[in-house]
């Protein structure tokens, strides 16, 4: 009895796919099944007391039990009541088992599932998170989950209950009168076409829903992240206009989806029903030496049988949306991780760093980002990266750590070749400040104590805010360290959370510490005061600065100008002064905007208040 018609070989590959993750659960799964088999053998034990009920009216003397042992001598006023609660009972305890132990193991699918879900996200490559919008991943581990459960749970319930049920009634009814239940078994074929073919379409349907919902979640969590910008830029009508169209589109799948159920259901009742009276007509016809009873019973057994067929056939809808859900679930499993091939494990480098003839394009783009970048930093020197915006420097700075995959040219730490480290290794030794400054909701000192970071002692943390100059504003907070930061850290100032994410490198205290534009939403005091905490931190370490003001790296070992990916200068302050090149013009064009923006006390000209909302304009030329 499988209504569900038989499915696609990748449906089954999904399915059997996800019956893998049942393996484990094994047990539990076949204490439920024997709970549904003690539940479904109770409906034709419903059916037979009746026909015990209705043949003890009409026969009107004495016990019909006789061909029950141990019933036999039992008077039908008390038989049929106390049989009744038996087997309701043994019904309930069936019920009981079947569904518990089921839940039990499809939670613990959902569970399993959701995990590894997350667990991927750890992993993905970073061109795996430029390419799909966090709301379609948020969504999957929400929404596309609770889509399986559905399958896991409701799905296979009805099917191994009701599709039992189904054997044991059929089973009565051939064993009551094979003739006349054969010829309900014509319908069947009819019942399964129709069947498969309202699942394929439901099957559609479902993954259109699916993508549908995460377009629901990007745009909302678009508008809930950038919520400045849609209101100062007058953002509102459009915003609402782009929720309505995808929530529009979202409802309007949902009601296609809605039609074809109802439209499948009532149409398998007529036939089911039409075969009904053509039965009730057989029976009439087909009576033969059977007692009252047992055509009651016959007919009251047939009545049964709909209810658990309409069921099964309901469940296609949940199974094709649990598969669809499950589709895009094992995708993303199936995403290749971050390539780590390497097998080098140091507990600690020098910081010596190298980048020997290194080119990169972006996947999916031809344009070199980077192009044939070749230069080296000893330990406890600096290097600082000037260019203008786009130019290719974070790029570069996002090579270092393996962020991305670089396929020409190399990049060796120590001599070796990054690619030849672990991730976590090589990762470990390296501090990064991103430009765009990342924050969990938690407090303070959590956040600079972070990862690898966690447990580290209090004066160590307290130790690292002093030397990213965040003791000051710390200190001022409600809860001192304990206070908690909000989402991305929104209860602080830019340039608040900007040090602490410096103090988050400062505590990591590797042997490579690379700033990009770390400094950039500070105002000139605070500059200052951190330039000489990173000044005594860079002292023993390798450093790679990049930054727009160029006020900050003039005490530089070494200079490079990037222009299009290409260095086109190098050499320190004096030299590139001297040179009265890129670097000239650029300086001098900061000195002019600093000496004009310096009327007032605050020379403020490249704050950036909003992280990336407000771009540098310093750097242009
Ligand atoms: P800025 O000073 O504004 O921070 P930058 O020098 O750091 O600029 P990059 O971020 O390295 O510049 O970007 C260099 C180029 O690479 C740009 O043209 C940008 O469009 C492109 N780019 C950056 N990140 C990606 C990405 N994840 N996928 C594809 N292209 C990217
Ligand atoms: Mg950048």
């Amino acid at each position: 009895m499988q209504p569900v018609g038989t499915p696609p070989a990748s449906s089954l590959k999904i399915y059997l796919r996800l019956l893998g993750y049942l393996r484990p659960m094994i047990g539990l799964f076949a204490i439920s099944l024997l709970g549904f088999i003690v539940f479904a053998s109770s409906q034709p034990l419903l059916a037979a007391i009746l026909k015990y009920f209705v043949d003890g009216l009409t026969m009107s003397s004495g016990s019909t039990f006789h061909d029950i042992p141990l019933l036999g001598r039992l008077d039908l006023a008390y038989g049929v009541p106390l049989l009744l609660i038996l087997v309701v009972v043994w019904q309930g305890l069936g019920s009981f088992f079947g569904n518990y132990y089921l839940a039990k193991v499809s939670l613990g699918l959902v569970n399993d599932l959701r995990r590894a879900l997350f667990e991927s996200l750890l992993t993905l490559p970073n061109t795996y998170f430029d390419q799909n919008s966090s709301g379609h991943l948020i969504s999957r581990i929400s929404y596309n989950v609770t889509m399986v459960t559905g399958a896991a749970t409701d799905a296979i319930k009805v099917l191994i209950r009701e599709g039992l049920s189904v054997v044991f009634l059929f089973g009565y009814l051939l064993w009551m009168n094979w003739k006349l239940t054969l010829v309900m078994v014509a319908i069947l074929p009819v019942i399964g076409v129709m069947a498969s073919a309202a699942s394929r379409k439901f099957r559609k349907q479902s993954g259109k829903i699916q993508s549908a919902m995460g377009d629901l979640t990007h745009v909302a969590s678009e508008t809930i992240l950038g919520y400045r910008v849609v209101r100062s830029f007058g953002g509102e009508d459009y915003e609402a206009a782009r929720f309505r169209a995808s929530s529009e589109s979202n409802t309007n799948k949902q009601l296609r989806m809605a039609k074809t159920a109802a439209s499948f259901t009532p149409a398998l009742q007529l036939v089911t029903y039409s075969t009904m009276s053509a039965l009730l007509l057989l029976v009439l016809l087909l009576r033969g030496n059977a007692s009252a009873g047992d055509l009651v019973a016959y007919i009251t057994a047939a009545s049964m049988l709909p209810k658990p067929i309409r069921q099964l056939s309901e469940i296609s809808a949940t199974i094709q949306k649990g598969l669809a859900g499950a589709e895009s679930i094992f995708s993303q499993l199936d995403e290749a991780p971050e390539i780590d091939t390497g097998s080098l494990e140091r507990d600690r480098v020098s910081g010596r760093l190298e980048v020997r003839n290194l080119s990169f394009s972006y996947v999916g783009s031809d344009k070199r980002v980077l192009d044939d970048i070749s230069f080296s930093i000893e330990p406890g020197q600096m290097l600082a990266l000037v260019g203008r915006s786009g130019s290719g420097k974070s790029t570069l700075a996002n090579l270092i750590p393996r962020f991305y995959h670089h396929e020409q040219g190399q990049i060796l730490i120590d001599g070796v070749d990054i690619k030849d480290y672990t991730l976590r290794n090589l990762r470990r030794h390296i501090a990064l400040v991103t430009q765009q400054t990342s924050l969990f909701n938690d407090t303070v000192s959590n956040n600079i104590a972070y990862g690898d970071l966690a447990g580290a002692p209090r004066a160590d943390i307290e130790k690292a805010a002093e030397d990213a100059y965040a003791r000051e504003f710390i200190d001022q907070l409600p809860a001192g360290f304990d206070t908690l930061v909000g989402e991305n850290g929104v209860l602080l100032s830019g340039g608040q959370r900007q040090r602490l994410a410096i103090a988050r490198a400062i505590l990591k205290d590797a042997p490579i510490l690379i700033l990009d534009e770390a400094t950039s939403a500070l105002d000139t005091e605070s500059e200052r005061h951190i330039q000489n905490a990173l000044d005594h931190v860079m002292s023993n370490r390798t450093t790679l600065v990049i930054a727009h003001r160029l006020s900050t790296i003039e005490k530089a070992d070494s200079i490079m100008v990037m222009d299009q990916g290409r260095i086109v200068e190098r050499g320190t302050h004096a030299e590139l002064l001297a040179a009265n090149g890129h670097y000239a013009r650029l300086h001098a064009m900061q000195f002019r905007e600093e000496t004009t923006a310096a009327g007032g006390s605050e020379p403020e000209f490249d704050r950036q208040p909003e992280g990336q909302a407000i771009r540098s304009s310093t750097i242009t030329g």
